[in-house]
């Protein structure tokens, strides 16, 4: 059976991308911070709805041990790990000069840090089975830059970097490795935002609305598939035409 760890699967996307994988008949791991009820639930619901094995794991992604220790219990719980989703993330918009060394390392340690740390877990065995598929979650602010963004900007951007070097190191190993950079996605991410900002922002979107959790998830679930085993080190942008 195929197996697919994604973090942040108490989120917005990562539920949908859980779902999605489990339409497909992965066992799914569900990674989540401090939401293990909606994570529980999920795995329970997963379970039910798809007859796929499912397992809730904790872990801050901000600390290494618990994403050496997360790995090994995914493994343990399911098998070999071929797919790997990197999706936790927070945002904070705040002017530059306002951030804070604090605000700063989270942005990193979560994203790009968090990014590194589990890709560097999952991959001795798939370089040792010759098989595996790593899909990073960056955003359109990774692509161009976002006002009042600047460590989240830098953090998805960093994700791409990893991305490309990453893939052209791994290719050989039967490994491809693929960025999504979403748009404007409505999740908890979100919340900030008011309906009229909302609006305004479909109404700057070409395709006219903005996008789902499972517009990102269908995107992945192709990327994981054997459809796209020549795509690798691409950043795929979900975001309706807003950056093209
Ligand atoms: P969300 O609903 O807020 O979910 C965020 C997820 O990240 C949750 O599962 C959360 O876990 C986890 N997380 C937060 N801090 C963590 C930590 N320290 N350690 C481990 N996990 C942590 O956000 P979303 O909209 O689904 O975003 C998912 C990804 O898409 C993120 O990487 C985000 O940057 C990216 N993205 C989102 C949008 C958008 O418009 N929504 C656009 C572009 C890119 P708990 O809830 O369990 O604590």
């Amino acid at each position: 059976m195929k197996n697919v760890l994604i973090t942040g699967a108490s989120g917005g996307i990562g539920q949908a991308i859980a779902r999605a994988f489990a339409r497909e008949g992965y066992g799914i791991a569900l990674h989540y911070n401090r939401n293990g009820e909606c994570a529980h639930a999920l795995a329970s619901a997963l379970r039910t709805e798809y007859g796929v094995p499912a397992a809730a794991l904790c872990a801050d992604l901000r600390n290494s041990e618990a994403i050496a220790e997360l790995i090994t219990r995914a493994q343990n719980e399911l098998g070999f790990i071929g797919t790997l989703v990197n999706n936790a993330g927070i945002a904070q918009q705040k002017l530059f000069t306002d951030i804070t060394d604090e605000d700063w390392e989270n942005m990193i340690g979560i994203h790009l840090s968090g990014t590194f740390r589990c890709c560097r877990a999952v991959l001795p065995e798939m370089i040792r089975r010759h098989e595996g598929t790593i899909i990073n979650i960056s955003s359109m602010w990774g692509q161009t830059g976002g006002s009042c963004e600047v460590h989240y900007s830098a953090a998805k951007a960093g994700v791409i970097g990893l991305t490309k070097a990453l893939a052209k190191e791994v290719g050989l190993s039967g490994i491809t490795v693929n960025c999504i950079a979403p748009g404007v996605i409505r999740t908890a991410m979100l919340d900030s935002f008011t309906e009229e900002d909302l609006d305004a922002l479909a109404e700057e979107t070409p395709v006219g609305r903005i996008g789902t959790p499972e517009d990102v998830a269908s995107a992945a679930v192709f990327l994981a598939g054997d459809g796209a085993r020549f795509i690798t080190g691409q950043v795929i942008g979900v975001n309706g035409g807003f950056v093209v």
